[in-house]
């Protein structure tokens, strides 16, 4: 994790490249990407301006996964990048990544308490960018919203709400921006970036099946968009000393994977698809029933929209227009029957054992 400065970060990143040759590349995508002005510098790392080539980008891909996933009959719905913070208190978040989180604060105070804000932020203003103090921050209290940390995150205390699930449990299609305190250089490794969830709820058989079906799904979304596919269990960043033994539970149980394609980060690939099992965490969290009364379990795919449009950039080249054919009118084109033909061949083979 990188915690240092814009200075700080790229006068090490400099002096890796120079140890290493291979960390050049890792630099090299994400100045590529600025100065063809596809990624737009803030001064921050890993937050950037999108131009509309790398958003035409983005919502072809989101398009496509629409349609990859339309025969499930999904619930759209679409929150802003916030939620409660009573409900991300219960979500147990902060037990596994308070690293990652971020919450939101606002004055809330009285004149004095303004005029002391003001004063503290004349005092920061006259030092420059990277030595201001934060003290007028002292003046700010937390609101009750938080910055949602994972696009799935929003629709559960809403679905508990709702009752027992019915029968064939439910489905849900959720793209939220997603906050995460990592700043990196690395540009797959963005603070705010965008996530495409389909989110399933029901009986352990219904969400397995349903994983099963998108770890397929997702792969034969990566391989029309021309671009490697590996699945592996995932490693997540769990914070502090137990952190080790939950990763390690999280692997041996076979929770989440991961589809990984070398992005930005010439030490290894970048995980751009994610298939989780939450068993019955989040059901037993909330309190969401099955039809039966049991406790639901749930499962969802997450597709990291600013990760796979940065793959995209780097296996076929900054230039759309000179990217393969195929890959273009899936973007672009004909993208519904490309994804239909494309599941149909898939399936095809597959059918018989089809128990969802
Ligand atoms: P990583 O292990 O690389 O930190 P993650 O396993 O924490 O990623 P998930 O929580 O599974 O990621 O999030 C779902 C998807 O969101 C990931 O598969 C990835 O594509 C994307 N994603 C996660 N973190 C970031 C980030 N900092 N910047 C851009 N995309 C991200
Ligand atoms: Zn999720």
């Amino acid at each position: 994790m990188n915690m240092m400065t814009d200075t700080a970060a790229a006068a090490a990143a400099t002096a890796a490249a120079e140890a290493s040759p291979t960390v050049e590349s890792s630099l090299t995508l994400r100045d590529e990407m600025l100065a063809a002005g596809l990624l737009i510098d803030t001064g921050e790392n890993g937050l950037y301006g999108r131009s509309q080539i790398f958003e035409d980008v983005l919502e072809g891909l989101n398009t496509a996964i629409t349609h990859l996933g339309r025969d499930q009959e999904p619930e759209v719905l679409r929150f802003p990048p916030a939620m409660r913070r009573t409900d991300f208190e219960d979500s147990e978040y902060l037990k596994s990544f308070p690293h990652l989180a971020g919450t939101i604060h606002s004055f809330c105070g009285n004149d004095m308490g303004h005029r002391r804000l003001l004063t503290a932020l004349d005092d920061a203003m006259a030092e420059r960018d990277d030595d201001r103090s934060d003290a007028w921050m002292e003046q700010q209290k937390p609101t009750r919203i938080v910055l949602t940390p994972a696009a799935c995150y929003p629709i559960y205390p809403v679905m508990a709400r709702r009752g027992a699930l019915p029968a064939g449990g439910r489905t849900v299609d959720v793209l939220s921006y997603c906050f995460r305190h990592e700043p990196s250089l690395d540009p797959g490794r963005m603070q705010m970036f965008r996530m495409r969830e389909y989110v399933r709820l029901g009986s352990p058989e219904q969400v397995m099946a349903f994983r099963q079906m998108w770890i397929e799904r997702g792969s034969l979304l990566v391989k029309l968009l021309q671009l490697p596919v590996e699945i592996d269990l995932a490693n997540d960043p769990f914070f502090g000393r137990g952190g080790k033994i939950v990763a390690d539970s999280q692997r041996a149980q076979a929770l989440k994977f991961e589809l990984l394609i070398p992005v930005a980060d010439p030490r290894g690939k970048t995980a751009c698809l994610s298939f989780n099992y939450h068993m019955d965490h989040f059901g037993a969290l909330w309190k969401i029933p099955c039809e039966d009364g049991a406790v639901a379990h749930t499962g969802c795919v997450g597709f990291g929209m600013e990760r796979i449009t940065l793959a995209l950039f780097r296996h076929h080249g900054l230039d759309v227009n000179a990217w393969p054919d195929d890959v273009r009118a899936l973007l672009w084109g004909d993208t519904g029957t490309r994804i239909a033909q494309a599941m149909q061949t898939m399936q095809a083979p597959a059918a018989a054992g089809d128990g969802a």
